[in-house]
């Protein structure tokens, strides 16, 4: 039976990782997969180059690499994935979070601390929340400000993932409900939310970058009319969940943030304005229904 170090081990990914083909797995899933494998903490690749691996975690370790060459990406493998400083379980049934996507949660953190005075129990709605990650972070930042959050998806099985995860992250008020976006929840003015948060599916279905996305569950990441379908549906139908004053803040391509200001305006919305995410592009656009709208609470 072949015997290797993790000496060797470090050799073999650096093969791996340093061709020059399009489908090239980053070195730090292989690093990250290998210390997962091992259990051990990233310090022990430097200070540990003579450790052994033994048959199960040799086999285990090439077993993992095989499957990330044929596009699994490495948090489907460990099931994980940090987000917001968090850890989330992550499954075939959710879409991986994305660091960009810390920047929506940011930014409602932001619009949150700079409302003068927020009625009492307020409420916080995630469309589409997959994992959980955004209504999770969020909730965790909120846990002590008096907020009541709701997460809704339409599959069962993300749920059961978020549902998780909540709880893992000590955040086990968050309301899951089943539901195509609006359809499930109630309406009326006591139903209404201060804050409607969202990261839909939004890439257009003839987009080139679906082909290296084939792990993810498609309905987490494409919709139809050039990806704007569902964004187009969750701001329309907006106004009729949000308070007078409230905000809508929704995730989007890299392109869409003319057609998505377009469609905040269209409904309505004040203050709309987009932010960029962490490589420069428009990523989040926010607006607020504005205050002088018949949608009163009491
Ligand atoms: N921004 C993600 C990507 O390009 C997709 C996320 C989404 O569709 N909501 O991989």
């Amino acid at each position: 039976m072949t015997v290797l170090t993790i000496r060797q081990i470090k050799q073999q990914i650096g093969q791996l990782t340093n061709g020059d083909t399009s489908s090239q797995i980053p070195s730090f899933w292989l690093t990250d997969w290998l210390l997962h494998v091992i259990d051990k903490p990233k310090l022990f690749l430097m200070t540990d180059d003579d450790y052994q691996l033994t048959d199960s975690e040799l086999a285990q370790f090439n077993a993992g690499v095989v499957k990330m060459q044929q596009g699994i990406p490495l948090a489907y493998l460990i099931g994980q994935q940090e987000f917001w400083s968090l850890n989330f379980n992550v499954n075939e049934y959710t879409l991986i979070p994305r660091p960009d996507t810390e920047v929506l949660v940011e930014q409602v953190l932001n619009w949150i601390n700079t409302q003068p005075v927020l009625r009492n129990h307020k409420r916080l709605l995630d469309l589409g929340t997959g994992s959980g990650c955004i209504a999770i972070s969020l909730a965790h930042e909120l846990k002590h400000a008096d907020w009541q959050v709701v997460a809704v998806d339409l599959s069962l099985d993300a749920l059961k993932v978020a549902q998780h995860n909540a709880v893992s992250n000590d955040v086990a008020h968050v309301e899951f409900i089943q539901s195509s976006w609006y359809q499930a929840l109630p309406t009326g003015d006591e139903q209404r939310f201060d804050v409607i948060v969202s990261n839909p599916p939004y890439i257009d279905e003839a987009d080139e970058h679906l082909a290296g996305l084939t792990a993810e569950p498609i309905s987490a990441l494409s919709a139809p009319n050039h990806g704007l379908a569902d964004i187009e549906h969750i701001v329309v139908q907006a106004t009729t969940y949000l308070c007078a004053g409230g905000l809508l803040a929704i995730e989007h391509g890299f392109d869409q943030g003319a057609a998505v200001r377009q469609l905040f305006l269209d409904s309505g919305f004040e203050s709309v304005h987009t932010v960029q995410d962490y490589g420069g592009n428009e990523r989040v656009t926010l607006g607020c229904v504005p205050n002088s709208n018949v949608y009163h609470r009491f």
